[in-house]
């Protein structure tokens, strides 16, 4: 056995003592090396499909022996398949060389997905979940190990899509896996850079990733329409203080604020979308006329907000009586 297969050896029995469950990804690659085929060519040959198509997430092992055994024969990399080992991973990429942070990013200063990913928790009013358990990748990116929450079953999301968190954010629950430390890809390692246990998975963040349902939920109906239209007159008003409050340095972060704050509301049925963009696109005329973001930028800021509040619609059900 090479040096560099030993390694490799014990780097998958590390990760495995962790209670991690691996599996073997393509020497110097990222892709599993089992099975060798999709489920739809599956002609039970395989010995492990015999009782039907088994892809690499159930044969992801914790168990010494097996590990021993498939390392011993070639220098796999090693892959920790996120579901079963109860983990949910926050991968945050650079941008790669001519990479822009789209419409709706770059006007806050995001330039890779820890920024994003710190401007997530910002807006959601809690202090970033970075003091986890922490890879680094060779091409510069970070991997934030969370225990999963108990009871819900988050699966992957990529970047803006879907329930996902932003530009450059990925996450990796049921159906990922992540590349563990040890591996080698490009000739370069992946890395432990803080060994310690992960953090369990913040609800704040839990929430952002659970999926909106498809339908915006029905809006209970208050006793009055005099309290809705309070309630609903009140936010609006709190958001506009809000970016005429604003002070230099941060106008558009406040904008991006309200806007997320009012879509919630938008998404959950209780504001129409237009008198949203109206309140705020009054709102902006100070930072307007001071030059602190054009027209073209507002809209864009206001898009991306509203598009943000939308993962997490609220209902004027949740108004208190
Ligand atoms: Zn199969």
């Amino acid at each position: 056995m090479t040096s560099a297969s030993a390694d490799l050896l014990a780097a998958a029995l590390a990760t495995a003592a962790r209670g991690w469950h691996v599996l073997p990804l393509v020497p110097g690659e990222k892709r599993p090396a089992f099975p060798d085929h999709p489920a739809a060519r599956c002609r039970g040959t395989d010995l492990r499909c015999r009782a039907g198509h088994t892809g690499w997430e159930d044969r992801a092992t914790t168990d010494p022996d097996r590990i021993r055994r498939a390392w011993s024969t070639r220098p796999w990399n090693i892959g920790i398949a996120c579901g079963p080992s109860g983990l949910l991973v926050v991968d945050l990429d650079r941008a790669k060389p001519g990479d822009v942070a789209p419409i709706g990013w770059a006007e806050q200063d995001v330039t890779c997905g820890m920024d994003v990913f710190l401007l997530t928790a910002h807006t959601a009013g809690e202090a970033p979940p970075v003091d986890t358990h922490t890879v680094t990748t060779p091409s510069g990116g970070t991997y934030l190990y969370y225990r999963a929450p108990a009871g819900i079953r988050l699966g992957n999301t990529n970047g803006d899509g879907g329930a996902g968190l932003g530009w450059k954010v990925d996450t990796r629950g049921w159906g990922g896996y992540v590349v563990a430390p040890g591996s080698v890809v490009d000739a370069r390692r992946y890395v432990t850079t803080d060994p310690r246990p992960p953090l369990p998975l913040p609800a704040w963040l839990a929430g952002a990733l659970t999926p909106a349902p498809v339908a915006p939920p029905v809006p209970v109906r208050l006793p009055t329409t005099t309290r809705r239209e309070r309630y609903l007159a009140g936010a609006v008003a709190a958001e506009v203080a809000r970016v005429e409050g604003a002070t230099k340095g941060s106008r558009n972060a406040a904008l991006f604020v309200a806007a997320q704050a009012l879509g919630q509301l938008v998404a959950g049925g209780a504001l129409p979308e237009d008198h949203a963009r109206t309140a705020l696109a009054a709102a902006s005329a100070a930072a307007l006329a001071t030059g602190a973001y054009g027209e073209g930028q507002m809209h864009a800021t206001i898009t991306s907000g509203l598009r943000a509040g939308a993962k997490r619609p609220r209902t004027l059900g949740e108004v208190a009586a």
